[in-house]
């Protein structure tokens, strides 16, 4: 058996309905759960290393810069509770550039609690999943994270960003050149890079998905809604083949799509197949 999670980031209270419905339909109809990394109060002066304003923000963010959290958007928190097939996540808390790689372990606390407040606030569970923005921890927010939730989603890791006591695990790890691994009981897993990206090109794209399925037991699948939109715009060929991922993963018989909650549950995580990964991590995502 095949485990795939797939995993959208940047879901934020500017996020349209729309783009979410357009996207993930087909999953949804399918019974595919769709693991949302929600930004829980997005920061409207969010910014990329360039300086440029991120992708998931609105075209004309508001004047004066603001953190609005994800509960403002009534529609948003509407849509998500009627289609339950979407599994929110924690992602930061405001999106501020590398907001978890300080190595102030007070702030970096602060900051995981202050995220989880605000999904509650909006009526959500108290998230067991976190995924960092840019993928991207210091060792104290790897520690603060190893304490407060179950699952750590991300791109790859370091050896010098670990905390001490993950040190043992981690060298293990590389020994038995595994991808998944657990400190206590939260799960660490990393992902091949964004393959659904608009960076990559289109005609290879649903091969390579097929590809890292097929060739290891678990894979996260990372992608970003706002890609699929440029100026408001859907990317059509891009969305479609966003939607033979779907027809894929339902069509193979031995892939198991999973939200993350069902996998920190399950008994999975007692077996030693998943973890048994072969392929070497890629590269940093945004
Ligand atoms: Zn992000």
């Amino acid at each position: 058996m095949r485990y795939v999670l797939l995993r959208d980031d940047d879901t934020n209270a500017f996020t349209p309905v729309t783009c979410l419905e357009r996207l993930y339909r087909p999953f949804l109809d399918r019974g595919l759960p769709v693991n949302l990394a929600v930004i829980p109060a997005v920061r409207t002066d969010a910014a990329q290393a360039d300086g440029r304003p991120e992708g998931f923000l609105p075209a004309q963010p508001p004047a004066v810069p603001a953190r609005v959290p994800v509960g403002q958007s009534r529609e948003l928190i509407q849509y998500l509770r009627d289609n339950p097939g979407f599994h929110v996540v924690q992602h930061g808390c405001d999106h501020s550039f590398y907001e978890f790689d300080s190595p102030d372990p007070h702030e970096v606390a602060g900051r995981l609690a202050e995220g989880t407040h605000w999904l509650q606030q909006a009526g959500f569970a108290a998230p067991e999943t976190f995924v960092a923005p840019y993928d991207k921890l210091s060792r104290a927010s790897l520690a603060a994270v190893g304490r407060r939730f179950r699952v750590l989603s991300t791109g790859w890791f370091e050896l010098r960003r670990l905390p001490w006591s993950w040190w043992p695990a981690y060298l293990w790890k590389k020994l038995a050149g595994k991808a998944h691994w657990r400190v206590g009981r939260t799960l660490l897993l990393s992902h091949p890079g964004c393959l659904l990206s608009r960076h990559r090109p289109r005609e290879t794209m649903l091969a390579a998905v097929q590809h890292a399925v097929r060739s290891r037991p678990l894979t996260v699948l990372v992608t970003h809604w706002w890609e699929y939109f440029r100026a408001g715009r859907p990317e059509e060929e891009f969305i479609d083949v966003l939607h033979q991922t779907a027809a894929f993963l339902a069509s193979t018989p031995d892939v198991r799509v999973l939200s993350f909650a069902e996998l920190a549950r399950s008994g999975l995580p007692r077996r030693q197949e998943w973890l048994a990964v072969t392929a070497p991590l890629a590269s940093p995502s945004a």
